[in-house]
């Protein structure tokens, strides 16, 4: 258990429930005093609680860090450090992953969700070959220029791989800022700028601790500060969170939908994908047409979609493939 000092000062002033209106305000207020008990609470919780993952062993290289940041993006964890395990023995480098087919990528993600995801590591990876000399390369704007990598994925890479001290602001920090230092029981819908303003503001001005920081709200919001159930009695920061201080005030801001599944366009997409991933050879038009209701204009609307999204190859004779996979029947 840590241990809570009852005299640390609370980081913000007594909060509203707006969120935006709150993250502003904590920005303006919060004092150097106050953030440095917030870093000392978080890190010393972190260098405790921190789960043994594999990508944060300090021996993996880059590109390690870069396949973990796109595969966990919106994917448990649990789900991920198998498949992770394989494409990192299976793909040691980015050199590695550009000389397999694409349609070999989507096959070895397996069921992690999202699967341009893995077209768009192959993209990166076939970048960086030709750009960099088949190394991850290590400023902000060469990653951001890197296909498929965006602001999130380009400061995790930064932060994780190169300890550069950058604001990471996944769904866990953004939790985590919007409880303990904005008040508010969730965070906005979607990322705000006074939310990535407000991540700035929060970063350790010691490169040393910015180079953890990162990781460790991260932990905390993924292990204490749940989104359905908050851990307030195992938290660092219980007695600082102004949240808790508010009297865990009712979310009032606007609510980002839950996303369904059954029945919806991603089930439909999945079930074909799974279809094509389970077999070396061409799938016909009619085992494709068998893999969903008779007569459903769903399928072939789906089956449209991924070939638009190059994650299906059509081929002569009405067969698909997943892309420039060899047929290994031959
Ligand atoms: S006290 Fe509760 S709500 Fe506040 S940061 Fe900690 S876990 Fe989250």
């Amino acid at each position: 258990m840590t241990d809570l000092k009852a005299t640390d000062p609370p980081v913000t002033d007594p909060p509203a429930t707006d969120p935006q209106a709150t993250v502003a305000k904590a920005t303006a207020h919060a004092s150097p005093g106050r953030l440095s008990t917030l870093h000392r609470r978080i890190l010393d919780w972190y260098a405790l609680e921190a789960r043994d993952l594999p990508w944060r062993d300090p021996g993996t290289s880059p590109w390690g860090v870069l396949v973990s940041e796109v595969m966990l993006q919106q994917t448990p964890v649990r789900r991920v450090e198998p498949v992770w395990r394989q494409w990192m023995s299976r793909w040691p480098t980015p050199a590695a992953l550009a000389s397999s087919a694409s349609g070999d990528a989507v096959q070895a993600w397996g069921r992690l969700g999202y699967p341009r995801r893995a077209l768009r590591l192959h993209a990166a990876a076939t970048a960086m070959v030709e750009r960099h000399n088949g190394d991850v390369p290590g400023t902000l704007p060469e990653l951001l220029a890197l296909p498929g990598v965006g602001a999130y994925t380009a400061a995790a890479v930064s932060a994780f791989a190169f300890g550069q001290r950058t604001a990471v602001v996944d769904t866990n920090v953004r939790r985590v800022f919007a409880r303990a230092v904005g008040g508010s029981g969730q965070a906005a819908p979607s990322l705000t700028r006074d939310e990535t303003n407000l991540a700035v503001a929060l970063l350790p001005e010691d490169h040393v601790e910015a180079r953890t920081w990162g990781v460790a709200v991260m932990e905390l919001g993924a292990l204490v500060c749940l989104a359905r159930s908050p851990r307030c009695p195992d938290c660092p920061v219980r007695d600082l969170c102004a949240w808790q201080l508010a009297g865990r005030p009712a979310y009032e801001g606007p609510v980002r939908r839950a996303q369904s599944w059954h029945g919806t366009d991603r089930q439909c997409r999945g079930v074909i994908l799974a279809a094509l991933r389970a077999t070396t050879e061409p799938v016909a038009q009619c085992d494709v047409d068998a893999l969903w209701p008779a007569d459903d204009p769903q399928r072939d609307r789906c089956l449209d979609s991924l070939v638009a999204d190059g994650l299906v190859e059509p081929l002569p004779g009405g067969r698909f493939r997943l892309p420039g996979r060899q047929d290994l029947t031959n």
